[in-house]
């Protein structure tokens, strides 16, 4: 055996087993930041050693280590895990070492993006036409369409910021609401528009920005302006209004950017798609598919309704560069990049739009499962109406939550992440992975219940 088909063997075994092995493990890794450095925290080798070795060696030291987010009991953060298809594919897509960059670079590569994200639009209920183009995750997809944003708004005050830059430009206001993801001001920062452009708008109780408010920020003052609505807060899961907002903030002219990392995702489903009325009249809109669609990292969504202003910022024109029909790398910040679009590509193929609508309608089951599993227990308390996949949880005074929380990782059998909710404790539940059972959240509940208890 050569040594690439003994590494590539290897490497296929040790997944299966990682994955055969994934309900058994702790969901929480065993190993420390700092037992890990220990253990992979050699000199630099001097000489090669055979490929499979590497990679045997390797999958033995970081085991510990891994955290088990394919699994169906990791509810953590908002990850979601990984469909088949889109593992498989995403194997060939290392494999094949497309460079995504230029279709004639890859014609395949090009083309596998331009049907995936015909697609896309079509499930999310977006406007055919919309430019998409395939980014790392939420966090360079708002970049991405805030780019496009920028540009626009400072464009309609007959300011060319492609040209001139920021300095000496009118001032941009960016209307946020109070709960939108940190990326959302991080973006604004990338985009040298400062955390002070940011103009915070109150929220209801579920995470939600108050159109009253919102009305009233925008009426107090003028110039270009984007607003950054949300679908799908991190806490709660709930959405902003986007029939009472978007024309709102129509009569102003400003740009509506939309983040719904995983809340867009709601569209794909008749029970959840009402939760996003309206959504589809802004001007851009910011999804992952690591996230609900269980595409492996790294995969988001950068979506922006009228081509030009993607092209007003991302376009290239290098004489090396063979100009090709719609170059993927003149829709998004990357270069040479990933070939994203074939995992995307196949986990859609695999699922179907039926398997995509059951996708999200299970997920959201399974947290309405668990969030009716968490009521009962005594000092257990559900702090959001669960109209989507997160479930929000405390279990008495702060230190308590944070106490559960704890022993709850400790225990191994699934895992919840610590937050604040207005200004309370709190553990998040985010039903993400594709692979959650019915007898995952009994299992998960039954932990829970322990925790309380200990
Ligand atoms: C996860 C998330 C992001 C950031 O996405 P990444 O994929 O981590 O870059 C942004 N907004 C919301 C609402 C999210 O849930």
């Amino acid at each position: 055996m050569d040594d690439r088909t003994a590494a590539l063997r290897r490497a296929h075994e040790l997944a299966q087993g990682f994955l055969d092995g994934l309900n058994d493990r702790p969901v929480w890794p065993r190993a420390a930041y700092g037992d890990m450095l220990a253990a992979l925290d050699t000199p630099l080798p001097e000489n090669p050693t055979p490929a499979e070795d590497v990679v045997g060696a390797l999958a033995e030291q970081v085991d510990d280590g891994l955290v088990a987010i394919p699994g169906g009991r990791f509810f953590g953060f908002v990850n979601g895990a990984t469909h088949p298809a889109a593992l498989a594919a995403d194997w060939l897509t290392s494999t094949w070492d497309q460079n995504a960059g230029l279709a004639s670079m890859s014609p395949a590569a090009a083309a596998a993006e331009t049907v995936a994200g015909r697609w896309l639009l079509e499930l999310l209920g977006l406007p055919a036409g919309s430019s998409v183009g395939f980014v790392t995750g939420g966090m360079m997809a708002n970049f991405s369409c805030l780019a496009s944003a920028r540009h626009s708004v400072l464009a309609a005050a007959g300011w060319d910021v492609a040209e001139h830059g920021l300095a000496g430009a009118p001032p941009v206001r960016v209307v946020v609401g109070e709960h939108r993801h940190d990326t959302i001001d991080r973006a604004a920062r990338l985009l040298g528009l400062g955390s002070r452009s940011l103009l915070t708008v109150p929220a209801d109780g579920q995470g939600r920005i108050r159109p009253d408010a919102l009305a009233e920020t925008l009426d107090g003052g003028s110039g270009p302006t984007i607003v950054c609505l949300q679908a799908g807060e991190v806490h709660t899961g709930d959405f902003d209004p986007f029939t009472e907002t978007i024309p709102i903030v129509r009569r102003h002219d400003a740009w509506v950017h939309v983040d719904g990392a995983f809340g867009l995702w709601a569209a794909a489903s008749p029970a959840t798609r009402h939760l996003l009325a309206g959504v589809a009249d802004a001007d851009s809109w910011a999804t992952d598919a690591h996230k609900t669609l269980n595409v492996p990292y790294d995969s988001g969504l950068a979506i922006v309704r009228d081509k030009a202003d993607v092209q007003a910022v991302f376009g290239v024109r290098a004489d090396y560069l063979i100009a090709a029909v719609e170059d993927p790398l003149e829709r998004t910040p990357e270069f040479s990049r990933r070939a994203r679009g074939f995992p995307i590509l196949a986990v859609l193929r695999s699922l179907g739009r039926s398997g995509v609508e059951e996708l999200v309608a299970r997920l959201c089951a399974r947290a309405t499962q668990m969030a009716e599993g968490i009521a009962p227990i005594l000092g257990a308390e559900v702090l959001n109406d669960v109209v989507f996949t997160q479930v929000l949880t405390a279990f008495g005074d702060d230190d308590t939550t944070r106490a559960v929380g704890q022993r709850l990782l400790a225990d191994g059998t699934a895992v919840f992440t610590p937050s604040v909710w207005a200004g309370r404790a709190v553990q998040r539940c985010s039903v993400s992975s594709w692979a959650t059972t019915r007898e995952d959240v009994e299992k998960t509940l039954t932990a829970v219940r322990r925790a309380v208890s200990a």
